[in-house]
């Protein structure tokens, strides 16, 4: 795609690593492709590009492939990042467990915050981007309430409890600032993905029943993206079939 050649070793490092990221890209899109039409849909839900773990360097590259959507889920290394690659065409999401304390630093580069899940956060949050939007006008910080779908009796760990989110979808969208997108979650391990997906368009539908808007569904990583686009996933968010492995624990 460059229109000169590498005069450099790490060009050509570089084109290397565009190489494998544009050929991994490529396999992920087909398989969105072939996955939205067997679910017999007509609109292809967005693909996120996860990009936690690895390096500044492989947003640009994958910006120069055409993807304008990265998620990130740990606020120092994306603030970080999105500082690093300026004014980069991209959108920034946040899709990680997130201190109210972090607010601050997250509207500064965040387009959508996935993984509100408690009054508390929906707050900061809500004071956060007010203080942003008078200092830079930055615009409306759209929110998806991060749902648990885990078994576990009342105990929700990665999420809001499916009784929370009404009460949470109100507080949301009655903040200035804030936008009210859907809903977010993971489908939990050793549980059949089709299951919790299910789960998750029911939560979806009850919460778009009274806000007609919030029609967001982000479900769907890189082992259970079919899973979620049969279920009606509008957002995709796939880190390690386009990147790579990365590091186990951090
Ligand atoms: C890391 C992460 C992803 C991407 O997972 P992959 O299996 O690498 O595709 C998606 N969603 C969340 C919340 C994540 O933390």
């Amino acid at each position: 795609m460059t229109d000169h050649p590498p005069h450099t070793a790490q060009a050509s490092a570089d084109d290397a690593r565009s190489a494998v990221l544009q050929e991994r890209l490529a396999a992920v899109r087909h398989r969105i492709s072939a996955a939205t039409s067997a679910a017999g849909r007509l609109d292809e839900p967005r693909l996120i590009v996860v990009t936690k773990f690895h390096p500044a360097a492989d947003v640009r590259r994958l910006a120069a492939l055409g993807v304008a959507d990265v998620g990130e889920n740990r606020d120092q290394e994306a603030s970080a990042k999105a500082a690093e690659l300026g004014g980069l065409d991209v959108r920034w999401h946040f899709i990680g467990q997130l201190q109210s304390n972090k607010a601050k630093s997250v509207v500064k580069y965040a387009h959508s915050v996935q993984s509100v899940d408690r009054l508390q956060l929906a707050d900061a949050l809500a004071k956060a981007v007010a203080r942003e939007q008078d200092a830079t006008g930055r615009p409306d910080l759209y929110c998806y309430i991060q749902v648990s779908l885990e078994d576990d009796g009342g105990e929700h760990r990665g999420g809001a409890g499916p009784d929370d989110v009404g009460l949470l979808a109100d507080r949301i969208e009655t903040a200035a600032g804030l936008h009210l997108a859907g809903v977010m979650a993971v489908a939990p391990l050793g549980a059949h993905p089709d299951a919790a997906f299910e789960r998750l368009a029911g939560i979806s539908a009850a919460l778009r029943a009274n806000h007609p808007a919030a029609v967001g569904i982000s479900a769907g990583m890189s082992q259970d993206l079919e899973a979620a686009i049969r279920f009606g996933a509008t957002h995709l968010r796939i880190g390690s079939d386009i990147l790579g492995s990365r590091p186990a624990v951090r």
